[in-house]
């Protein structure tokens, strides 16, 4: 029961599968299953094959990562009391798409490994950073490659803030109003050249080299599953950005009277290399994680 593009549109498909009508275009598809009640009692991997175009090596549905969870739900909804997945069940080999390095991806030869407590293997290399006390800055973000918050030191040489006009347009010399604040930057200045670093930071890689003893999201394992990046850039038409009102405050003059500097948006299209059938088959693996179908569909 795999059906190309090509046998759908022309119907050619076993007259008992229940979506047999040629409906048009795979979205054509997809729209007319996200509808009613017609998912009752199919397999998972049967609504998917029906509504994908098919190439020659890979697949692709009109649907976003979003829109994917979505269409999934939908069907899970209808099927509560019986989730058929595929026609057969998963191969042996088939497994979700965890992380696997066996070294270190940032740096090969670190050493040392730890578990995390969301059962992630992570590495432990760890370098010492020295820094003048009086000196130090620091700002935490999340970092999307290691999966967790990081906290960024740095060492902060002071500046002068002092303006242009402080100094002589003709003599350059430094215009007496501002001697005071010039000699409070000096000072400052020779205590930083002064000051030992002698504040030490340990600094963790912490690179994730396996997750799979994690709890994957329905989410993750779509994106990792996924050929297309997950958000593409899209720019408005015409010379002037009509999106501004997207665009933070701050950053709005630099697109003023500019050419549109682009917008992130989620893609609308997912690619795979296989067929729905077998991403049915991720899907089940997905839910089977966690008994009673508590599997995490969204990221934190
Ligand atoms: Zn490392
Ligand atoms: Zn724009």
């Amino acid at each position: 029961m795999v059906y190309t593009y090509t046998q759908i549109s022309n119907g050619e498909m076993d007259s008992d599968f229940k979506f047999f009508v040629n409906r048009g275009s795979p979205k054509k598809c997809m729209e007319f299953l996200m509808q009613g009640k017609d998912m009752k009692n199919e397999y998972l991997g049967a609504c998917l094959d029906y509504m994908r175009w098919g190439g020659q090596e890979t697949v692709m549905y009109e649907l976003g990562t979003k829109g994917m969870i979505n269409f999934i739900r939908q069907w899970m909804n209808l099927n509560k009391t019986n989730l058929i997945w595929n026609e057969k069940t998963p191969p042996k080999n088939l497994t979700l798409p965890y992380i696997k390095h066996n070294k270190c991806p940032i740096f090969g030869k670190h050493k040392g490994t730890i578990n995390d407590l969301g059962g992630k293997v992570r590495c432990a290399h760890k370098s010492e950073k020295k820094f003048k006390p009086s000196f130090i800055g620091s700002f935490s973000y999340f970092d999307k490659e290691r999966q967790m918050q990081i906290v960024n030191y740095s060492e902060n040489e002071p500046r002068d803030n002092l303006p242009d006009c402080a100094w002589d347009e003709n003599t350059g010399k430094l215009l007496d109003s501002y001697k005071n604040e010039w000699e409070a930057h000096q000072k400052q200045m020779e205590k930083f050249e002064n000051e030992n670093p002698t504040f030490i930071i340990d600094n963790y890689c912490y690179a994730i080299l396996s997750d799979e003893k994690a709890i994957l999201s329905l989410e993750k394992v779509l994106d990792r599953l996924n050929l297309q990046p997950r958000t593409k850039t899209v720019y408005c038409s015409g010379f002037e950005c009509k999106r501004i009102d997207e665009i933070p405050k701050n950053e709005r003059e630099l697109y003023e009277g500019e050419r549109c500097g682009g917008h992130k948006e989620e893609n609308d299209i997912t690619i795979h290399p296989f067929s729905g059938w077998k991403l049915a088959w991720y899907v089940q693996k997905w839910y089977e994680q966690v008994l009673d179908g508590k599997s995490p569909v969204f990221e934190k």
